[in-house]
C-alpha cells in the first residue's frame, strides 16, 4: 500500500489531506507576454497590453514555461501530455481584467507522477493527480490612508505550475513533509526560486476527517499557506475544529478558509465554488500545446541528477544511512560541498558527520548559507585527513575548525602546530601522565577498585584534562583499565 507511515488517529478520527501548490516559474518574462516577472517594481510598470487585457491583445505562449513544466514532469515520473489544452476559468475580480484566468482544465500538461520522502524512518509516497500551467492574477492594493484601492498588474500573467496531489496525506506532519520535499524538488531542478515570503511557492491544504473505513469526509480548503510553520499550525487548528464540529453533531460545509497567524485560527472566506461555476471552456486564442517526444527526451538527457537519485547513490557508494543521505541532499550546494570533502579526504563517513554536525551548527549560528562558508571543502577535507591518520583527536579537531572558522588561519597543519594540538601518540608519554593522575586521585582509585564505574569515568576525565584533550580517549581508557587491573 502507498500509505506506509503508521496512520495516526486523532480522537478516533482519520485525517485526510490533499495539496494544491502554486509554484511560480523562474522565467524572465510572463507566460503569455514579454513583460518582466521580476518582483518589487513600481506598480504597473511590468505589465503589457496582454496583462492589461487591452482589446485585441493576444497571448503568445512562453516556451520557457513549457520547458519547466516538462522538467517537473520528468522529476516526478509523470506523463507529459503530447497535446494539452488551455482553458478559460471565468470569474469576476478586480485584479483579473480579462474576466477570466487562462489555465488548463480537462487536459493538463503533466499527468500523474508521485513524490516520495521519508518521515520518521518510514517511506511515504504521495501520488500526484496533475500539474498544469496557468497565469497568476494581479494584486489589489488597499491604500487605507486615502481611502482608495488600486490595482497592480505586475504579477498578472506570471507563469505558475499548479501541482495537485491525491488526498494521500494522513497527518499534518506528513503534509508538511510533502510540501518540504516538493519545495526541494522544484528548487533543485531550478524551475522555481522557492521564495515563500514573496509568494513563489504557495500551498492550499484541503483537509477533511472521517471515522476509519468511512467514505471521505467533506473538505475545507485552507488557502495560500506561505510558510511551513503556518502550514502546520493551520492544519492542526482545522483538524481540531472539524472534529469538534462533528462531535457536537454538526456537519462540515465545503468551504474556502484563510489562516490568521495572529490568532492561530482558520476562518471561512466563502463557500466553495464548483468547477461548473467557472464555466471552463478551451481558450480560442491559444492552440493546443503540442510537445514532441524529442523535446521531452532532450530535456531528460540534459537534466541533472535528482535529489532522491543522488541520496540513493550516497547510500550505495559511501555507505551512508537513509537519514544522512537525505540530509546531505537537502540542497544542491550542501550535496556538492559534501561530495567535494568526501572525494578529497577519502573519508565519506567523517565527511558526512562534519558537514551535518560542526559545519551546519556553525552555519546556522551565523545564519550563513553553505556557499559562503569560511571553511572551504578543501580545508575541511584537510582536517578530516588529520583525524583519520591519528594526528588530532576529535576534540582537538573541533578547536582547529574553530580557528579556521574565526579566521585564525587556513592551513590545518600550521594551526595544529601553533596550538600544540598534536595527539599524544607516544604511549610512554601518555603512561607517565596517567601515573601522575592516579597518584593525585587516590580516593577515586579506591572507589574504582570497590566497583564504582562513575569514579572510573572521573579518572578518564582527569587524564584528558591533563593532556589538554590531546590524548586518544580510547587509548586512555585502555591504559587506565590495564593499570587498575
Ligand atoms: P477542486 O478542483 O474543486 O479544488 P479537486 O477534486 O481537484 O477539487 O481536489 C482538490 C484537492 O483536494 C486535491 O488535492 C484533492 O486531493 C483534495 N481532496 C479532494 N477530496 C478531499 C477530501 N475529502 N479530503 C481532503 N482532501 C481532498
Ligand atoms: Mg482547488
Amino acid at each position: 500500500m502507498n500509505n506506509a507511515t503508521p496512520s495516526l488517529l486523532v480522537q478516533g478520527y482519520e485525517v485526510v489531506i490533499g495539496f494544491e501548490t502554486h509554484t511560480q516559474l523562474t522565467t524572465q518574462s510572463k507566460i503569455f507576454s514579454r513583460a518582466s516577472t521580476s518582483f518589487g517594481a513600481e506598480p504597473n510598470t511590468h505589465a503589457s497590453a496582454v496583462d492589461f487585457a487591452l482589446p485585441g491583445a493576444l497571448p503568445v505562449m512562453n516556451k520557457g514555461a513549457v520547458q519547466r513544466a516538462i522538467e517537473f514532469g520528468l522529476a516526478v515520473n509523470a506523463h507529459i501530455a503530447e497535446s494539452s489544452v488551455f482553458a478559460r476559468k471565468n470569474y469576476f475580480y478586480p485584479d483579473l481584467p480579462k474576466g477570466y484566468q487562462i489555465s488548463q482544465f480537462e487536459i493538463p500538461v503533466v499527468q500523474g507522477g508521485s513524490v516520495e520522502f521519508f518521515l520518521d524512518g518510514h517511506k511515504k509516497t504521495v501520488r500526484l493527480v496533475r500539474a498544469h500551467l496557468e497565469e497568476d492574477a494581479g494584486k489589489s492594493l488597499h491604500e487605507d490612508f486615502i481611502g482608495m484601492s488600486g490595482i497592480d498588474l505586475n504579477r498578472a500573467g506570471t507563469p505558475l505550475l499548479e501541482i495537485v496531489t491525491e488526498p494521500d496525506m494522513r497527518s499534518s506532519a506528513e503534509a508538511v513533509a510533502y510540501a518540504k520535499e516538493l519545495h526541494k524538488i522544484v528548487t533543485w531542478i531550478g524551475i522555481c526560486d522557492g521564495n515563500m515570503q514573496e509568494g513563489s511557492f504557495r500551498c492550499d491544504a484541503n483537509v477533511s476527517v472521517r471515522k476509519p473505513g468511512a467514505p471521505l469526509g467533506t473538505r475545507r480548503e485552507i488557502k495560500n499557506l506561505n510558510s511551513f510553520k503556518f502550514m502546520q499550525q493551520a492544519m492542526d487548528f482545522e483538524i481540531r475544529w472539524q472534529i469538534e464540529q462533528l462531535e457536537d453533531g454538526h456537519t462540515i460545509q465545503q468551504a474556502t478558509v484563510l489562516f490568521d497567524p495572529e490568532t492561530g485560527e482558520t476562518r471561512s472566506m466563502r463557500t466553495k465554488e464548483d468547477a461548473a461555476d467557472y464555466r471552463y471552456f478551451p481558450d480560442p486564442d491559444l492552440p493546443p500545446l503540442v510537445i514532441g517526444r524529442e523535446w521531452v527526451e532532450k530535456t531528460r538527457a540534459e537534466m541533472s541528477e535528482l535529489p532522491r537519485v543522488m541520496a540513493a547513490r550516497f547510500m550505495a557508494d559511501y555507505g551512508l544511512s537513509e537519514y544522512d543521505a537525505g540530509q546531505l541532499t537537502q540542497s544542491k550546494a550542501v550535496a556538492a560541498y559534501f561530495e567535494a570533502v568526501a572525494a578529497s579526504s577519502q573519508q565519506p563517513k567523517l565527511a558526512s558527520n562534519w558537514v551535518m554536525g560542526e559545519l551546519s551548527r556553525r552555519l546556522n549560528a551565523d545564519e550563513k548559507s553553505i556557499e559562503r562558508s569560511v571553511v572551504t571543502p578543501a580545508m575541511l577535507a584537510g582536517l578530516i585527513a588529520r583525524i583519520a591518520d591519528g594526528t588530532v583527536s576529535n576534540n582537538a579537531a573541533r578547536q582547529v575548525f574553530d580557528a579556521m572558522w574565526t579566521g585564525q588561519g587556513k592551513d590545518v597543519d600550521a594551526i595544529i602546530d601553533a596550538k600544540g594540538l598534536k595527539q599524544i601518540s607516544d604511549s610512554g608519554e601518555l603512561e607517565a601522565i596517567i601515573d601522575g593522575v592516579l597518584a593525585a586521585n587516590a580516593k577515586n582509585v579506591e572507589e574504582v577498585k570497590a566497583g564504582n564505574a562513575k569514579a572510573f569515568n572521573a579518572l578518564v576525565g582527569q587524564a584528558m584534562k591533563a593532556t589538554k584533550g590531546k590524548a586518544n580517549p580510547t587509548q586512555v581508557n585502555e591504559l587506565l583499565k590495564k593499570k587498575l587491573g
